[in-house]
Order: structure tokens, then sequence, then C-alpha cells
């Protein structure tokens, strides 16, 4: 489910103050979608997950980072949607700005939905309202299977958990 179309997002930025990306401008969708991990030294320091789900970044901050040892489990907590040209950003947000501190770029790639191979018609929307995502993350630092859970709420912040697949049964190429 995309959450609520950027509105949150840009309601929270003021664009004159901060060198981030704008409007959401929308462009036709590569042929496999990207994903980003940007590492965000904010007052804590965590990790963002970004898929691109339908011209936007579905966004999750991992306070730990993804994992990497198979079965391994890291809290993710959903976040604002973000503007798809948000994947290129890195960049120092000022004090006082939603999200102020520095954000690197610390990996990259296309990802697959490995639910819309198995079953049909199981798109990232579907996946997402459904809160059981499976995918294939194809970046430099990150490869291989992962599973994203919705657990619960807290507070108003959906509590989901990353996952890293036991077994790999894709080679990663
Ligand atoms: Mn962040």
């Amino acid at each position: 489910m995309i959450k609520n179309e950027l509105k949150s997002y840009l309601g929270r930025r003021d664009l004159k103050k901060t060198p981030e990306p704008g409007r959401g401008k929308y462009r036709p969708p590569w042929k496999e979608p990207v994903f980003v991990i940007q590492k965000h030294f904010a007052t804590n320091l965590h990790y963002d997950l970004r898929l691109e789900v339908e011209g936007m970044l579905i966004s999750w901050a991992v306070p730990k980072g993804p994992p990497e040892a198979p079965g391994t489990k890291r809290l993710a907590v959903r976040t604002d949607d973000h503007p798809l040209e948000y994947a290129d950003f890195e960049g120092v947000i000022p004090e006082g700005q939603y999200g102020a501190g520095t954000v690197i770029i610390w990996d990259k790639g296309t990802y697959v939905n490995l639910r819309k191979e198995k079953e049909e018609n199981t798109d990232m929307k579907k996946s997402l309202s459904e809160g059981k995502l499976e995918i294939w993350l194809k970046g430099g630092k990150i490869k291989g299977i992962y599973y994203l859970i919705k657990t619960g709420m807290q507070k108003d912040k959906e509590q989901w958990l990353l996952i890293k697949a036991k077994d790999e049964k894709i080679d990663a190429a």
C-alpha cells in the first residue's frame, strides 16, 4: 500500500532549506525496479532501505542495518514514502529539518519481487498491503533473498522485520 503519495514527506520538508530532491518527477519504470540503502547519520544512526514501487520509494528505517547472516532478523520501521530521485541523494540535511544529518548511499542496485514469480497478480502493492514481501536484492554489498514481514504497529508506526533468507535458491548473479 502506498501510504500517502508523498504528502507526508513533502509536508515535512522545506525545499528552500534542504539540498534534497523535491517533487517526485515521474519517469517510466526501469526494467528492474531500484533499491537503495542510505546510511543516515541522524540523532540515531540508522539505515534507510527504500524500494521503488510505482514511481515512489517505499521506505523503512533499519536501526542496525540489513542482516547479512542467513536467518538473521532486524527491526525495520516503515517511514514516509520518498520521491524516486531520492535514490540518488547524498548530502547533509541541515539542523532543525526533518531527518537532519548526513546521508550517504551505502548500497544500491535493483530488486526482483519473488512473490510475483510464484503467485500470479502478487505485485508489490499487494505484498505491501499483506505485510509480506519476498525480494531478491541485487546490490553491491547486499545480494540475496530477503523477507520483509509486518509484525504490528507501535504508536502510529508500522513495525516490520527484515529477514535474510536461510537458503538461497537463486544463484546471486
Ligand atoms: Mn533516515
